[in-house]
């Protein structure tokens, strides 16, 4: 026989199929038969319609930046929120990352200003404070005073060592609160429901 499957993808799937399945294989939480799934839809739609969705792509990747003042995600060198008149000047919520902003943000709980630190401490990983945000945070806590600033990281190993090392840099300057945590350990902020996060943002307490 001369023919033999390699399992190769390109001999099952035509090439630009092939490079399109491996694009969205990338993606997180996107298996092989996922990204199959997406791309033979994606086939299936009107051409306008997906270059729409192309155009989307690139544009937020270009016009999404970080906010210069707490690293939240925005289009504008300050963010919407930093800008806000609205919101208490008083209070910050440190969070490692925007996706916990937005998860926040849809409790409608809080009304303070946010830090988004980038991620949190693991020496596994290679991160180290200087990684983050922390020195940022320092630097616009000893400025602008707030009353209060509530530490809302997941209870992680490496979030509790993140909790832990903010707390001792912050508290020479403020109040510091974390958040009380109904979660399973390791729970992602924004996994928990909003009623669960509404909670655990109300029951916050002080930082030993
Ligand atoms: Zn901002």
């Amino acid at each position: 026989m001369k023919y033999k499957y390699t399992g190769d993808r390109t001999t099952v799937y035509a090439r630009p199929l092939a490079r399109l399945i491996e694009q969205l294989q990338r993606l997180p939480g996107v298996g092989p038969k996922t990204a199959q799934r997406l791309a033979l839809h994606i086939l299936k739609r009107p051409e306008a319609e997906i270059e729409a969705l192309a155009q989307a792509l690139v544009e937020a990747k270009k016009q999404v930046g970080l906010c210069q003042v707490c690293f939240h995600l925005s289009a504008e060198p300050v963010c919407e929120i930093c800008r806000s008149s609205n919101r208490d000047n008083g209070t910050f919520c440190v969070v490692a990352d925007s996706r916990d902003v937005i998860a926040l943000e849809k409790t409608r709980e809080f009304k303070g200003k946010y830090h988004v630190l980038g991620g949190v401490i693991s020496p596994i990983d290679g991160i180290g404070p200087e990684q983050l945000t922390i020195q940022a945070l320092v630097r616009r806590v000893s400025k602008d005073q707030p009353k209060e600033v509530i530490l809302a990281i997941s209870p992680s190993v490496e979030g509790e060592t993140t909790t832990l090392y903010i707390g001792q840099l912050l508290k020479p300057f403020t109040k510091v609160t974390r958040i009380a945590f109904g979660l399973p350990v390791g729970g992602d902020l924004e996994y928990a429901d909003e009623v669960t996060l509404a909670r655990a943002l109300e029951g916050r307490r002080e930082l030993d």
